[in-house]
């Protein structure tokens, strides 16, 4: 059975590049008939605010993407605890005194002689005495996870391949700051095995981090006891960029908010993200079936993918254009039937567009002003106007014969008297929905104007 999570801190609003992490997720766990998570990451109970807790959840429940089943790291504490204390006993885990600034020194004398940044271990060189004398200086102490430097890491990534570190080349992680909160690394292992989560699909820049849990995830399972398990299945998908191929600022904020207001279905953003960064064409497809069927991380690119507006509104235009009445109805204007959300439907880039379209139905529409022989003829359509199942045609028909003219001298005049317009929804159906007394009205009034 797959089980995926979305992990969000709640610090802040989604994003496009978490919504692309949490579609994905869902995507996983659905196509194999598993369970999609949301875990909210609030450790940072100074920086987790109770507003974006909703909004996350409200935001899910837009995309369509709601979740199984929902956990919260601040109510799990004591899990960590406990895996800390574990870890602790055999070993794994170390107390540190160094402040930032000490680090950070540290950091630029070993750039500065060319070496890599990376965590000397003095804390674990410090004799007991040293130790206790720092306890008694009062100096705050932070704990590191010891990585084993015998116990090379590897694993086989769902969309990178095979991936290889060499645990020397990195730091011991920091996982519990001496204000005894957590960081990130330590509880998200903890959760994933005790929630069973069965793959882990996020962002790239998540690489380096996975590293270290893959040893945390052995750590576990031996200090607890547990029974020998693997660690979850793990994939990186490469970050969103913007179309010019950085990574945009502008992305870090736009989020469902800008897309309701720019009217952007969220079927067109799901569509979109789906497929952006895979093999596979970015394609208008609504049935989430048929993006299921064809979701693959075999399909994922390692190359960025690029986040084009332009094509997200290209995909809304046409999720909106194949929009069923049924589905739009309780957001469209009053009056609008399924005739004309279907005369007025090809003319939308957006479904809020219907209101001003449908105001051509209902009126006042803007006067245009017409050559004398134009008011002379539209005087003569008004009379020649006759009621029946397809009047535009009828009318149509009886004016080319009665006045000579045919093409755009036939139909323009009679468009623009009728909508005060010189384009928009087919007339054939349009002129049905204006009605016979108003039609008339309108050709009257363009006449004598
Ligand atoms: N809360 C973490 C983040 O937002 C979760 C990362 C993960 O998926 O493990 O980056």
């Amino acid at each position: 059975m797959v089980a995926t999570r979305f992990a969000p801190s709640p610090t802040g609003r989604l994003h496009v590049g978490n919504i692309r992490t949490a579609l994905h997720n869902w995507m996983l766990a659905k196509k194999n008939g598993g369970t999609f998570l949301l875990r909210i990451d609030d450790t940072d109970a100074e920086r987790s605010k109770e507003e974006y807790v909703e909004a996350i959840r409200a935001d899910l429940a837009w995309l369509g993407l709601e979740p199984d089943g929902e956990e919260r790291q601040s109510e799990r504490l004591e899990k960590y605890e406990a895996a800390f204390e574990a870890l602790k006993t055999a070993g794994r885990v170390y107390p540190a005194y160094e402040t930032a600034q000490e680090l950070e020194l540290k950091r630029k004398i070993q750039l500065g002689r060319g070496l890599p940044p990376i965590y000397d271990r003095g804390a674990l060189k410090l004799s007991d005495e040293e130790r206790a004398a720092k306890e008694a200086e009062g100096i705050a102490t932070h704990w590191r996870f010891k990585l084993d430097h015998d116990e090379p890491i590897s694993w086989h990534d769902g969309v990178r391949g095979p991936q290889k570190f060499d645990p020397a080349t990195l730091s011991d992680p920091v996982i519990r700051r001496a204000d005894g909160s957590w960081l990130y690394m330590l509880p998200s292992a903890v959760d994933d095995i005790d929630m069973g989560i069965t793959h882990v699909l996020r962002g790239e820049d998540h690489v380096s981090n996975t590293a270290v849990q893959i040893q945390m995830f052995t750590a576990l399972y031996a200090a607890q006891h547990e029974v020998q398990q693997n660690p979850p299945e793990l994939a990186h998908e490469a970050l969103l960029v913007g179309k010019e191929g950085k990574l945009s600022k502008r992305l870090g904020s736009l989020g469902c908010d800008a897309f309701r207001e720019k009217g952007i279905e969220p079927e067109a953003i799901v569509a979109m993200l789906a497929r952006l960064g895979t093999s596979l064409p970015v394609e208008a497809i609504a049935d989430r079936q048929l993006l299921l069927d064809t979701f693959d991380l075999s399909t994922f690119g390692r190359a960025p993918a690029k986040f084009d507006d332009a094509e997200l509104e290209r995909v809304n235009t046409a999720i909106v254009h194949a929009m069923t009445f049924d589905a739009v109805k309780d957001r469209l204007p009053e009056g609008i039937d399924a005739a004309g959300w279907h005369a007025i439907q090809p003319n939308l880039s957006t479904v809020e567009e219907a209101g001003e379209w449908w105001r051509l139905v209902t009126g006042p529409i803007e006067q245009v002003e017409f050559s004398d022989e134009d008011r002379e003829y539209l005087a003569e359509a008004a009379d020649a106007l006759e009621w029946g199942d397809d009047p535009w045609h009828a009318v149509t028909a009886k004016l080319k014969d009665s006045t000579g003219r045919k093409g755009k001298a036939l139909f323009l005049p009679l468009r623009k008297a009728l909508t005060g317009m010189n384009h928009g929804p087919d007339m054939g159906e349009l002129l049905p929905l204006i009605g016979e007394e108003e039609a008339r009205a309108r050709l009257k009034t363009a006449a004598n104007l």
